[in-house]
């Protein structure tokens, strides 16, 4: 899975990406993230509504999305 993503981060495209990101109800793999965003993901209580927030809060008061 490493290899098929180029050791690139499925959200931020930034290497090295080496933590096996999965869902923890049903254990299915979703791809290999940073460290970074692993933890930031495990913060968030793997809640997709929570992973947007920082994304939309971003947008609203600096005008873009973050890079
Ligand atoms: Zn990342």
């Amino acid at each position: 899975m490493i290899a098929e993503q180029v050791g690139v981060c499925r959200i931020r495209l930034v290497a090295p990406a080496a933590h096996v990101d999965h869902c923890h109800e049903t254990g299915k793999v979703r791809g290999v993230l940073c460290f970074n965003c692993n933890s930031a993901l495990g913060k968030l209580n793997d809640d997709p509504g929570a992973c947007a927030g920082p994304s939309l809060t971003w947008k609203e008061t600096c005008g873009s999305q973050p890079s």
